[in-house]
This record gives structure tokens, C-alpha cells and sequence, in this order.
């Protein structure tokens, strides 16, 4: 036994032959490079993730600081009555009178009696003055006495012309067979379908139609900060049309208000359901056969709250889709009736490669083309023209698409 290990020891001390000795030394620099590489392979990797890291930090605080300003209270709309050793007599939207403080920042001498002001929701101090002309209505509803858009100006959207002047004109016009038939036309319509497809157009041109005033109004613009102020709109807005009956009432962008209710809303979202609260009960208030027609407009109908779809309220809904090969051809020949082109270019040949384009669309790709033309100093508007005209529009839709989509993961 002992001299088996003593020969064993003597196995393990015996020198290295000098192929095996090389052998180690190439092994070991190549699992000394290999490391190495590694190594600088995490110290990338460590980079990139620190990198990424203060991104993420960068885009949580601006996402945090997105929601702080989401949350931020909506502000209470009142009058200044009277100014006493620098404080102010206000009254509230809801008529009850205060003495509070007022923002040391604001110059005390431009609150008049009278002065519209801006009120913190808890203490009702002041904290802002709100410009006397900022009056909503005159400042954004878009009062048209009698627009110039007639139904020969849209193309291919025949049916929905047919169905909106049944829906608007015919009560107008012969509010006495609806009586003597007993039935109630509908008070207002919604038109569903994606940008620039000719929704705003259809609405003036049933105005124009009628000789009905037109009052526009984007729903945002309802969407107010202020408590109250909102609803207050909405019901000038009525009133106005009424006055000036026989009216058309047209609110584009109507999910901006319209949105289904939520229960764990914030102040901001609450001020938003009493606007659309406001606009529920005018529509209840007034009768079918009054000269006053509500259209509104949306390009998300399933975000609406089923309030306003009930009976009495938008009871037409009216979807106006993309227009198809046909729909983009007419709508080709609206926008080419007075543009001289030269007779090689199709109105079909240029519906066939706009595919997926709306009508605002074909709209920005003739003036696109006229614009080729005469840069290029002639009098007739050439195929190319129209070619390079459509590769443009559609290149600027895909770039929007694609920064939008970016704008989602940033
Ligand atoms: P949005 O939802 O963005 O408000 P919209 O559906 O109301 O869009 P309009 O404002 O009516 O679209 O259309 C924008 C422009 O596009 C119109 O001024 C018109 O020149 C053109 N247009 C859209 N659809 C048609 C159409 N069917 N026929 C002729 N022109 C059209």
C-alpha cells in the first residue's frame, strides 16, 4: 500500500513534459481572453442597463408628473364684488358671497368689480383673473349664419345624405306630418366614422340646406377646468340656438365629453360629467318638433356613455365609413371640377392608387398636386403631379402613424 501512493506522489510531482506545459499555458490565455471578453461584454451590458435605467427614471417622473396635473382640482369660476384691504368680496358660480384672500402674485389693482376670477376649490382664495373677452361662445362655437357647403360639393356619400335629411331636414320642413303621423323625429343624430370623412361637411351643408343657422363647437372646448363653467356653455349654446332658431347645434369630437361615466373619477372627470349631465338634460328640455337640431360627431362611438344614445337623444346614428373605389373617384371630380389637368389622368387611375385615403386626404393631394404644377410653372396639372402628390400624402399619414405609436411607448 505504502508504495502504491509513494509511487503516486511520485507521479504528481513529476515535471510536465514541454507539450503538455504549452498545452496548459494555451489553455489557460484562452480561457484568460475568453474572460476578458466577457468581462467587457457586462461592462456594455452594465452600461446599456444604467442607460436604460435613467430613461425609465426620466419617463416615470414625467408620467408622475402627467398625473399630478390629471389630478390637479378643477378651480371655482366667480365675480369679484368688492375689494377690502387686499382681500376680495367674491361671488361664487353658485351665488354665495365670501370674503377671501387673494394671490399675492396678481396685481390687487386690475380686480374691479365685476372681474371675472379663478377660485381655489377649498380656501375659495383667488387665485387667478380670467380675461373679461374670454367669452366662450363668441371665442370658440364657430357661428356660421348660413354655411355655402351644399350636398352637390360631397362625394360619394349618398345614402348618408339621404338619411341625415330625413332625419333633420323633413321634421324642418313638414313638422305637420310628423304631427299628423304621431311619430317623433329625432332631436339629434351622431355621425360615426374616422377623420377627415366628411362628417363637419355633411352638418353644414343640411344647414345650409335648411337656411339654418349653423353653431359649431368642438367637444374639448366644453371639456372646461372651471367648475361650472362648462355646463354653463352648454347652456348658452341652447339658448343661443334658440334664439337664433331655426338652428343646427354641431359638437365634433363628441366622446371628449360624452365618455362612458367612471366611478373612481377624478375632480377633472367629475367637472367633465356634469358638462355632459348639462347637455343630457337641454336635449331632454326641449321638444322634438322645436326648430333646434343637435348632429354631433365622433370617431370613437364606443366610448360614448349609453346615456346619450337613448331615445329623445342621438337616436340616428349615421356611420360614415372610408370612402370606397367608387366614393374616392366622386370625390376626386368635387375637388378637380375647376382645376385644369391634363386628359391622361383617370379620375379611376387616381381613386385605384389612393386606396385607404379619406376625403380630406384626397383633398391635401389635389391642392399637393396643383402645387407641383405650378412650382414647376405649368398651366395643367400632370399624372405625375397626382402620383407624386398621393406618395407624399400617404408618406406624411404613415409618418403621423408611426410618431403616435411612439408617442405611446416614450
Ligand atoms: P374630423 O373627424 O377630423 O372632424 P370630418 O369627418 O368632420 O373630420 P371634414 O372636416 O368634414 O371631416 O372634412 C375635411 C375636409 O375634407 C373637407 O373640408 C373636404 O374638403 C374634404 N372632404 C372630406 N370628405 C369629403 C367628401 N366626402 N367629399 C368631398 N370632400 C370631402
Amino acid at each position: 500500500m505504502a508504495s502504491e501512493s509513494g509511487e503516486d506522489i511520485k507521479e504528481d510531482i513529476s515535471p510536465m513534459s514541454d507539450s503538455a506545459k504549452e498545452d496548459t499555458l494555451d489553455r489557460l490565455s484562452k480561457d484568460f481572453d475568453d474572460l476578458s471578453e466577457h468581462a467587457q461584454q457586462l461592462l456594455t451590458e452594465k452600461l446599456f442597463l444604467e442607460n436604460e435605467f435613467a430613461q425609465l427614471k426620466k419617463r416615470a417622473n414625467r408620467l408622475d408628473e402627467e398625473l399630478r396635473n390629471i389630478k390637479t382640482p378643477p378651480l371655482v369660476v366667480g365675480y369679484i364684488q368688492d375689494i377690502i384691504d387686499e382681500q376680495a368680496i367674491v361671488r361664487s358660480s353658485n351665488g354665495t358671497v365670501f370674503l377671501v384672500s387673494v394671490n399675492r402674485r396678481l396685481d390687487i389693482s386690475e380686480m374691479k368689480p365685476g372681474t371675472r376670477v379663478a377660485l381655489n376649490q377649498d380656501t375659495l382664495s383667488v387665485v387667478e383673473a380670467l380675461s373679461d373677452s374670454w367669452d366662450p361662445l363668441v371665442s370658440s362655437a364657430e357661428i356660421i349664419e348660413s354655411p355655402t357647403i351644399d350636398y352637390e360639393s360631397i362625394g360619394g356619400l349618398d345614402e348618408q345624405i339621404r338619411e341625415i335629411r330625413e332625419a333633420v331636414e323633413l321634421p324642418f320642413e313638414k313638422p305637420e306630418a310628423f304631427i299628423e303621423l304621431g311619430i317623433e323625429p329625432p332631436k339629434g343624430v351622431l355621425l360615426t366614422g374616422p377623420p377627415g370623412t366628411g362628417k363637419t361637411m355633411l352638418a353644414k351643408a343640411v344647414a345650409n340646406s335648411t337656411k339654418a343657422t349653423f353653431l359649431g363647437l368642438v367637444g374639448a372646448e366644453l371639456a372646461q377646468k372651471y367648475i361650472g363653467e362648462g355646463g354653463r356653455m352648454v347652456r348658452e349654446l341652447f339658448d343661443l340656438a334658440k334664439q337664433k332658431a331655426p338652428s343646427i347645434i354641431f359638437i365634433d369630437e363628441l366622446d371628449s365629453i360624452g365618455s362612458k361615466r367612471l366611478d373612481t373619477a377624478t375632480s377633472g372627470d367629475r367637472e367633465v360629467q356634469r358638462t355632459l349631465m348639462q347637455l343630457l338634460s337641454e336635449m331632454d328640455g326641449f321638444e322634438t318638433l322645436d326648430d333646434v337640431k343637435i348632429i354631433a360627431a365622433t370617431n370613437r362611438p364606443e366610448l360614448l356613455d349609453a346615456a346619450l344614445l337613448r331615445p329623445g337623444r342621438f337616436d340616428r346614428i349615421i356611420d360614415i365609413p372610408l370612402p370606397d373605389v367608387d366614393a374616392r373617384e366622386t370625390i376626386f371630380g368635387v375637388h378637380t371640377k375647376s382645376m385644369p389637368i391634363d386628359k391622361k389622368v383617370g379620375l379611376r387611375y387616381l381613386s385605384n392608387i389612393s386606396e385607404g385615403f379619406s376625403g380630406a386626404e384626397i383633398k391635401s393631394s389635389v391642392v399637393e398636386a396643383g402645387i407641383n404644377a405650378i412650382s414647376d410653372g405649368r398651366k395643367k396639372v400632370s399624372k405625375s403631379d397626382f402620383t407624386d402628390a398621393i406618395k407624399k400624402v400617404e408618406n406624411k399619414r404613415k409618418d403621423s402613424a408611426n410618431s403616435s405609436a411612439e408617442g405611446l411607448y416614450r
